[in-house]
């Protein structure tokens, strides 16, 4: 489906009739810091190359989320194709990069979102949605009409324009949002991106002021708040530190943290030091330090031991030592 200026559908979340003209982005696309202004609409394709018409690689119940995104039920996870990024180590480069997946039109993207709570799954996890907002919002409105909405979970990699987390104010209700450099030489090695570092940060202060740290229900499933993702890099451990010291002076400790040691390389980086290699122990363990000299009093941690599957090993923050 395609919609027409100005049309107005009601949030999922309180029924509220808001105005979000989505046809302004998906005809001058803004949607991202890159603001490639392209008429997506009219078949011109911006730097991620995504299209007029919403692109899903897969969906179903996901349970390798943190605990309380996985819940028992897994959360529903739509992976969306595209990306904004062109990491060299991505994971999931088959359809980030490459553009595998298959197009969805609103009212079939609105069936995958009702399918997914008909399933149980506890959230709709919208992984890489920004190219898709403008055909994401109103199909989360079609598949809340019934008054039946998951919390939305806004899963992103950072890279996002404070103006348009700024839409998603009463949309979006978690934030699962990645800081991974610290610097701007690695965030172009590893992302071609040196101006990840700060549109990263900024966008997580947006997200912080609209929900705040982490609410769980007493089913110990997210409700609100921000949960950020500190993925440890191989040669930039000491990168993930000085982002938890910028966390613990500007937000405060009281923010969910979610420390990955999953890092494996893949993609490009297997040919390129140091990305073509896992993380140490001693990395993993310098950055776990850091956590607990700062304070940080609320997340997980990938037991790095038991990488061997796909799984988040959550706990609070009580590790095992090695
Ligand atoms: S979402 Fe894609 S087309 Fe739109 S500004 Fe970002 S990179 Fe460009």
């Amino acid at each position: 489906m395609n919609f027409s200026p100005g049309e107005k559908f009601i949030t999922p979340r309180s029924g509220e009739q808001q105005q979000l003209d989505v046809a302004i982005e998906a005809t001058h696309c803004e949607l991202c810091p890159r603001r490639c202004g392209v008429n997506r609409q009219a078949g011109r394709l911006g730097f991620c190359k995504a299209g007029s018409q919403a692109q899903v690689f897969r969906y179903g119940a996901h349970p390798g989320e943190e605990p309380p995104i996985s819940g028992t039920r897994g959360s529903g996870a739509v992976f969306f194709s595209r990306c904004t990024l062109r990491c060299l180590y991505c994971q999931n480069y088959p359809w980030s990069q490459e553009g595998e997946g298959e197009t969805y039109s609103v009212e079939e993207l609105a069936g995958i979102f009702r399918r997914l709570r008909e399933e149980g799954c506890h959230n709709w996890n919208l992984i890489s949605p920004t190219p898709w907002l403008a055909m994401i919002v109103p199909a989360l409105a079609q598949a809340g009409r019934d008054g039946k909405r998951l919390p939305v979970v806004y899963n992103t990699s950072g890279f996002e324009r404070v103006a348009t987390i700024g839409v998603l104010r009463g949309i979006a209700d978690v934030y699962l949002t990645d800081l991974r450099y610290s610097r701007r030489d690695t965030a172009l090695a590893g992302s071609e991106e040196p101006a990840y570092v700060e549109l990263a940060r900024s966008a997580l202060l947006e997200m912080w002021r609209q929900v705040g740290p982490l609410r769980c229900d007493e089913q110990g499933l997210a409700v609100s708040g921000v949960i950020c993702r500190l993925l440890i890099l191989p040669g930039h451990a000491d990168e993930a530190r000085e982002n938890l010291e910028w966390l613990a002076a500007t937000v405060g400790t009281g923010i969910a943290l979610s420390v990955m040691a999953q890092y494996i390389p893949a993609y490009r980086a297997v040919q390129s030091k140091p990305w073509s290699r896992r993380i140490s122990r001693e990395e993993f363990q310098a950055v776990w330090r850091k956590v607990e000299s700062l304070g940080f009093s609320q997340g997980w941690i990938q037991d790095y031991e038991s990488l061997t599957n796909e799984r988040l090993v959550g706990f609070n923050f009580r590790p095992r030592r090695k």
